[in-house]
């Protein structure tokens, strides 16, 4: 019989990568936290609309990587490619819209039918945050402070750069949309056919396009900044104002448009050299019109998503568990003495591992392969004195300790 494999794209988080994911994650939390927000978890399947209204029809998201499927009561069903859009559906279906301003984190499993490759997954990770009810740039610069701090702590391999953006209100971009619509036409034998597809409905898209035609079309392109108002233009002065009075560095990128239909005014993403072409590692931006398009009311919003698979790829050293005490018994007598002496010390707070069986030996060497702390031995003749020997694996010295001293001994 064929041996059954996993789905393409998803994986096995092994205990070790379980535990980068886990680090990264509690890492995330903590940050959030000290900047005064509070978790929140969605569930992980939502019906169809919470996207499609959001994320807009001619996103990738919705148009490509979207897990919908029927369940048996025929109710179409999206497994979450994203996490804000479950927080805003959320924020108006709990009625949590007289509590602003409100601070959430959120972390968990997020679902795209895409190119599997390193660091591309279709089941994969995210943290992320959303502050809802504040529409100064203030905000905005609060959670790329944020999410500068959460990335910057982590101790990453390599480089980590905030490219930002703003792609104005509505009025701005229509106006924008209009010009750069008009533009392309002039231009239109050299699109790529994704980008003839988005040429009406979201023109703005071709701009961050991969294709290398698109890019020479978008280099001559009108720009962005010179279709802003005046109230666009002074939202995006104070958040680089309040970036630079912080000492926050950052790229101003104006073809960084980020694919989805809730954005306004600022948009960033941080990225790293360490990674190869799946460089994003962290991704946000304004959305004052997502929670009154999926029926709430007008509420301003900022948020960011961060991918904790990427960034558990480029951790420079893999998070440890605590080191246990390896009980390791001789004798037949003794074996049974340290099934008591564990669960003792265990109830004591202690983390204790116990070889199940083998010679001193090796129980011994498996105690060193866990990375215990120590070894407490455990002979007839300890037995008989009431006293156990320990064994410092870090030094290698031996000390004999009476038994009821033991759990204070461990415990410092
Ligand atoms: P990319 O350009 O790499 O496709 P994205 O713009 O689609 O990223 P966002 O929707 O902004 O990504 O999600 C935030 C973060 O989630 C990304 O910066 C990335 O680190 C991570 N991420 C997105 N898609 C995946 C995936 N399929 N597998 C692993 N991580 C992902
Ligand atoms: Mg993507």
């Amino acid at each position: 019989m064929a041996q059954i494999q996993p789905l393409r794209g998803t994986r096995d988080l092994l205990p070790e990568e379980c535990r980068k994911i886990r680090h990264v994650e509690a890492r995330a939390l903590a940050i959030a936290k000290l900047y005064g927000f509070e978790e929140i978890e969605t569930p992980m399947m939502e019906p169809v609309a919470v996207f499609k209204r959001s994320l807009g029809d001619t996103s990738d998201i919705v148009s490509k990587q979207m897990y919908l499927f029927k369940d048996l009561g025929g109710d179409e069903i999206v497994l979450r490619p994203e996490g804000t859009a479950g927080v805003a559906r959320a924020f108006i279906s709990e009625g949590l819209t007289q509590n602003l301003p409100l601070k959430l984190f959120y972390r968990g499993p997020m679902f795209r039918y895409e190119r599997p490759q390193k660091g591309r997954y279709r089941q994969f990770y995210q943290v992320g945050v959303e502050l809802l009810g504040v529409d100064k740039p203030q905000a905005d610069v609060e959670l790329i402070a944020m999410a500068q701090q959460f990335l910057g702590e982590l101790k990453l391999q390599g480089d980590i750069r905030l490219h930002l953006n703003t792609i104005g209100d509505a009025e701005s971009r229509a106006t924008y949309r209009d010009r750069l619509r008009h533009y392309l036409e002039t231009r239109k034998s050299e699109l790529s056919q994704d980008s003839l597809t988005r040429l009406e409905r979201n023109p703005l898209r071709i701009l961050d396009s991969k294709d290398e035609g698109d890019k020479r079309v978008v280099a001559d392109a009108p720009s962005l900044a010179e279709s802003l108002n005046d109230l666009s233009r002074a939202f995006f002065d104070g958040v680089q104002e309040g970036l630079s009075t912080l000492g926050i560095p950052y790229f101003v990128d104006p073809l960084l448009v980020r694919g989805l239909d809730y954005y306004c005014h600022t948009v960033f993403e941080f990225t790293t050299n360490a990674l190869g072409s799946q460089n994003a590692v962290l991704g946000g931006g304004r959305y004052d019109n997502l929670i009154s398009d999926l029926g709430g009311p007008k509420t301003p919003g900022v948020g960011w998503a961060s991918g904790v698979d990427r960034l558990s790829l480029m951790l420079q050293e893999t998070p440890k568990d605590v080191a246990p005490v390896a009980v390791v018994p001789l004798g037949d007598e003794a074996e049974k003495e340290a099934v008591k002496l564990t669960h003792e010390l265990r109830a004591a707070g202690i983390a204790v591992d116990v070889g199940y069986s083998g010679n001193m030996g090796k129980r011994m060497k498996r105690a060193d392969k866990i990375g215990a702390r120590c070894a407490v031995i455990l002979g007839s003749e300890e037995l008989a004195k009431g006293i156990v020997q320990v064994k410092w694996l870090g030094t290698g010295t031996q000390e004999q300790i009476n038994r009821s001293e033991l759990i204070g001994k461990l415990r410092t």
